[in-house]
């Protein structure tokens, strides 16, 4: 999707950022989305200020599961309009369990953006935040710190929406490309030289391939394009892994992960799992990654459970926000907003270092309010931080 244009030739775009904004398209969404992304938004835009970067305009729009309900929209023309003039955009969560299309599907507005949009890499950056409880009683599971990729067009989901019911046979089809394991592969490799160039990760630059090479065709081809792009950079070691391996090194071993890329379906599996590691889904924070969008947010879903009771965990969204400075940042070469991503990640840092701050999932009482207010009182008592600084804490 290119940026319009303006009259004198220009993008509307560069014309934003010459003006120093950054437009956000928010879709808040449903049930704890819609609760936890005003934290998210508040703590970032107050980052922004405190590192000297540009203002962020927030251009809310409706989406979702509530807004279907009362329009028979879930993904407005205006809101998709608004998401494709944007420099990035936010998402709460979507879907609501007893709103759903009339062939018993879910609201999913966030895959038909995935794929508008062909965001192809799925970003779940893993990361044990010092404080919060630790899932795995090993005290290594403190130095927890990996990026996990997973792509996000093809693989078995190619097969979503033509799966077939044959009598007694239903059948779905995997799907892997030349063209999608390649760019997938490359932003991995481009991943793991960033992360090593910040020092981030306890195990040096490594892509981890997860795969099951030994028993499907689809798999071995996916390994011989990604040995073709490993060829490329030297800099990092290349692993392979069988998916089950995968699944027991897990949770017996995950501090020795870098950057991990695999296909769709065992991505959408490992990352949950690996949501898990490090505190809950209210810890783990998202990005869908394409060549000219994105669209950030907290991995969770709207969690109908809690919704409406004040205790979600707004980290997981907070989180997302300091992805989305950073993804815009190294967009723009715009070092103010990578400082303002290094300040909310040690803001969240410093919020839990303590260990006082206990969030639902640990059986504790802070939710929105109690965790967002601590973050933002870390976030004003700390300076803008030098980019150099070693030991900045780990954005992706
Ligand atoms: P979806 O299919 O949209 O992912 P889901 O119900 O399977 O929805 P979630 O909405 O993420 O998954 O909720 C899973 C569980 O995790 C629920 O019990 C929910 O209360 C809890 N949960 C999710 N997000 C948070 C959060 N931010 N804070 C606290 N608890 C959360």
């Amino acid at each position: 999707m290119r940026p319009r244009k303006t009259g004198v030739g220009l993008t509307a775009r560069r014309v934003r950022l010459m003006g120093s904004t950054f437009e956000i398209a928010v879709l808040a969404g449903d049930g704890i989305g819609a609760e936890v992304t005003p934290s998210a938004l508040v703590v970032a835009s107050e980052a922004m200020a405190a590192a000297g970067g540009p203002k962020l305009v927030l251009n809310a729009q409706p989406a979702g599961a509530a807004h279907f309900q009362h329009t028979g929209s879930a993904l407005p023309e205006e809101t998709l309009r608004a998401c494709e003039a944007a420099d990035a955009i936010y998402l709460g969560a979507m879907g609501l369990p007893d709103v759903r299309y009339p062939d018993g599907t879910e609201i999913t507005p966030q895959i038909a953006l995935r794929i508008h949009f062909d965001l192809y890499a799925g970003l779940r950056p893993t990361r044990a935040i010092p404080g919060v409880p630790a899932t795995l009683a090993d005290p290594e599971a403190g130095r927890i710190d990996f990026a996990l990729v997973r792509e996000s067009t093809e693989g078995l989901f190619a097969s979503y929406g033509k799966g077939e019911v044959e009598g007694d046979r239903a059948r779905d089809t995997q799907v892997i490309t030349r063209e999608a394991t390649l760019r997938v592969s490359r932003f991995a490799f481009d991943l793991a030289v960033q992360r090593g160039a910040r020092g981030d990760g306890a195990s040096g630059a490594a892509v981890t391939l997860v795969d099951k090479a030994n028993v499907f065709a689809s798999f071995a081809f996916m390994r011989r394009v990604f040995d073709e792009v490993a060829a490329g950079y030297p800099a990092v070691t290349p692993h392979h892994l069988y998916v089950d391996a995968a699944a027991l090194a897990f949770v017996t071993k995950p501090w020795t992960f870098d950057v991990i890329v695999t296909e769709n379906m065992f991505g959408d599996i490992l990352s949950d799992l690996a949501a898990g590691l490090v505190g809950g889904m209210g810890y783990a924070p998202s990005a869908d990654i394409g060549d000219r969008h994105a669209v950030f947010q907290p991995a969770h879903g709207s969690a109908p459970d809690i919704m409406g009771t004040g205790r979600a965990n707004p980290t997981a969204a907070i989180l997302s926000a300091a992805l989305m400075l950073d993804w815009l940042g190294q967009r723009h070469g715009m070092t103010a907003a990578t400082d303002a991503a290094m300040l909310i990640n040690r803001a969240v840092d410093a919020a839990f270092a303590d260990g006082g701050l206990r969030t639902a999932e640990h059986g504790g009482s802070a939710g929105v309010r109690e965790v967002t207010d601590h973050v933002l009182d870390h976030l004003r008592q700390s300076t803008t931080p030098s980019v150099s600084t070693p030991a900045a804490p780990p954005l992706l």
